[in-house]
């Protein structure tokens, strides 16, 4: 189900527990302010997660509150997983889903970084 991307942080949510390892991800890659998994259900060959360690809702939250030192740690993650995929050459895809409209459904802000075949067109067309 949609949330709202503005909050408050719900510290229950499933990301929040990944993080404090309460419940299993396949990692791929972690620096002081991020962490990047394996997505649950991928929609393209390489589908990963890049989440920042904070507490934050939504790139909205992220952008606008966090520090500058979580904003570069957390840039710099989204790179080099990309990197580490060996994605440079063949490309790949970053999408954020913040609130409702976009169909956001964890309440911690999160990158989709998707590779590993042609990804087609950028949005589904209604
Ligand atoms: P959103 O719709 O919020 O942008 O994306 C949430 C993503 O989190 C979905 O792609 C979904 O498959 C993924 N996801 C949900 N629960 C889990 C989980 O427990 N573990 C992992 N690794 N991914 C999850």
């Amino acid at each position: 189900m949609a949330v709202s991307g503005r909050g408050p942080y719900d510290p229950q949510n499933i990301f929040a527990k990944i993080l404090r390892g309460e419940i299993p991800c396949r990692k791929i890659y972690e620096n002081d302010h991020a962490l990047a998994f394996h997505d649950i259900a991928p929609k393209a060959p390489v589908h990963v997660l890049i989440i920042p360690k904070g507490a934050y809702v939504s790139f909205a939250d992220f952008s606008s509150t966090a520090s500058d030192a979580e904003i570069a740690g957390f840039t710099r993650a989204v790179g080099q997983v990309a990197s580490l995929l060996g994605l440079e050459d063949a490309g790949y895809r970053l999408l954020s889903n913040m609130g409702m409209a976009a169909g956001q459904e964890v309440p911690h802000f999160h990158i989709h970084l998707f590779g590993g075949a042609a990804l087609g067109p950028m949005l589904h067309r209604h």
